[in-house]
């Protein structure tokens, strides 16, 4: 038997293991079967959030319909630990004699060390019994170019952006990558196994939130390609700003693995195949960003310390932060007096995602103006979203507090009223998510208490929780030792 281990790879399209395990079992007249197995408390032990495994649970059953579609059963199963999940599949697969077990890397700490342990527990079953032997197929669907692919003469990773992108771009274009088709139905598939187990309920306020994102894979293809038609072209001016709308939101599929980024990249480079290699596009731009997802990826597959939660730049690793909770809460609850920084974070807490540059305002914001550990911030950040990544998530975290690979040097601080300013200049966004300054002139919607104590209003806003100039001198402190 054929077996696929969904993980972070829940899609028909563009799956080489599924397409593998087709091959495979038409050539040895074989069955197939896949299984995904829910792992709640592991998840929330990484901070995963309610969101997020909403998505995952609704997107699990969906993919039990498609890929039913094509005549493959999808098991589920449900247990604690990822130590259990690797003793489940091994378990499986020497029960229902399967040959071949098809996953998709994944690069995290505990994620590596769950399919090395399935790996060692397959061995010893192979050692006891030649007829019980299964071999691992494991593929690198969840990335263009798998870690190692792209390194420095010397055979070193590169750990900064730039060369790295340069180097990335130079072997794609010698060697563009295929996607793989959906497979055919499998009408020689005679396996059956038991309908789907839904081991957990949603809360109702998450079941709303949730309504915002699709489970369906097709319309995760036509968001794609949606995307790249109308809205691609402005990415390079209009990214930055939170109102304009004019990001792809693909970022919980690929988080989830719904949709490759072969896919992505295949789709850009049909659509605009003269602008994707050059900088100053939408195209290029937006490929960049897809570069950056690879670039943190293939780092916590090198260093193994990213997923422990260290700083990457050793000297900032004891730095004597704040730990005032009630500071820390005000920045959740978008209650800081910074209207750019609160609307975002209102953002995050009603919709599970926030957009980019707000991202990196707000968590600037976090650092250098309340001066609390980053780690802080991004546990916050992955108990929040949809679209929670880990290499992605640290990498943003460590880039904005200046410890990571190629991040901002520590003297740079946003300033959080100036860029406001910058990316929300009419205050559209601001008014979104904070109401009460519904009444604000758009002059004064970045200092609404200054315009209160001019005009003499009152406002039911917090006053600024911080004095950002002195703040900004206690950061450059901090970070001197
Ligand atoms: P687009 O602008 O349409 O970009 C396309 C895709 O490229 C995204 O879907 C994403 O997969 C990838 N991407 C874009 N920017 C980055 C980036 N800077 N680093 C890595 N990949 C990128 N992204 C996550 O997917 N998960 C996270 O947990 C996450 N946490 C972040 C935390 C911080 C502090 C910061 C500054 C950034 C974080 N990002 C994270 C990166 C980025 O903010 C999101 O990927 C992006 O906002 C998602 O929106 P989009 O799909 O519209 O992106």
């Amino acid at each position: 038997m054929q077996l696929i281990w969904y993980r972070n790879d829940l899609r028909t399209y563009d799956h080489t293991g599924l397409s593998q395990a087709v091959a495979k079992a038409n050539e040895l007249k074989q069955g197939i079967v896949a299984v995904f197995v829910f792992t709640q408390k592991q998840w929330q032990q990484q901070q995963m959030a309610e969101i997020k495994l909403a998505l995952i649970k609704a997107r699990v059953m969906r993919l039990q319909q498609e890929l039913a579609d094509l005549n493959i059963p999808l098991v589920v199963h449900n247990c604690d630990t990822y130590q259990q999940s690797a003793e489940w599949v091994a378990d499986f697969c020497q029960t229902q004699q399967v040959s071949h077990c098809h996953i998709t890397h994944d690069y995290e700490l505990n994620e590596t060390k769950r399919d090395e342990y399935l790996a060692q527990l397959l061995t010893n079953t192979c050692n006891a019994s030649i007829q019980n032997c299964c071999e691992i197929i494991a593929n690198h669907d969840n990335l263009i170019m798998p870690p190692g692919s792209v390194v420095k003469n010397d055979g070193e990773p590169y750990q900064v952006f730039t060369p790295f992108k340069k180097q990335w771009l130079r072997q794609l274009q010698n060697n563009l990558p295929n996607s793989h088709a959906k497979p055919k139905v499998q009408t020689d598939n005679q396996l059956t196994f038991d309908r789907f187990y839904y081991p957990y309920s949603v809360p109702s306020e998450t079941l709303d939130q949730l309504k915002c994102w699709t489970d369906i894979e097709d319309d995760v293809i036509n968001q794609l390609r949606g995307f790249c038609r109308e809205q691609i072209q402005d990415y390079a001016d209009k990214r930055d700003f939170p109102i304009a709308k004019c990001t792809s939101r693909l970022s919980p599929y690929f988080a989830l693995g719904v949709l490759s980024p072969r896919q992505a990249l295949n789709r850009i480079v049909l659509e605009h195949q003269e602008q994707v290699f050059s900088n100053d596009t939408g195209p290029g731009v937006w490929l960049s960003e897809l570069i950056w997802r690879e670039f943190y990826k293939h780092l916590t597959a090198y260093y193994p310390d990213i997923s422990k939660g260290k700083s990457v730049k050793a000297q900032y690793q004891n730095i004597q932060w704040n730990t005032d909770r009630t500071v820390f809460d005000a920045w959740c609850n978008g209650q800081t007096g910074f209207p750019i920084v609160d609307a975002a974070m209102r953002q995050l807490n009603e919709l599970g995602w926030m957009h980019n540059r707000l991202r990196m305002i707000v968590a600037s914001f976090l650092i250098k103006d309340l001066h609390i550990n980053w780690r802080w911030g991004e546990d916050y950040f992955m108990q929040k979203l949809i679209d929670g990544d880990y290499a992605a998530n640290n990498g943003g975290w460590q880039w904005c507090a200046s410890t990571g690979h190629d991040a901002a040097p520590y003297f740079r601080i946003f300033n959080p009223t100036t860029q406001g300013e910058r990316f929300d200049a009419k205050g559209a966004f601001i008014k979104m998510y904070c109401p009460e300054l519904k009444d604000i002139p758009e002059k004064w919607i970045h200092k609404p208490h200054e315009y209160a104590e001019k005009y003499r209003v009152a406002i039911d806003y917090p006053k600024p929780i911080v004095d950002h100039k002195n703040a900004r001198e206690i950061t450059l402190a901090l970070y001197k030792g």
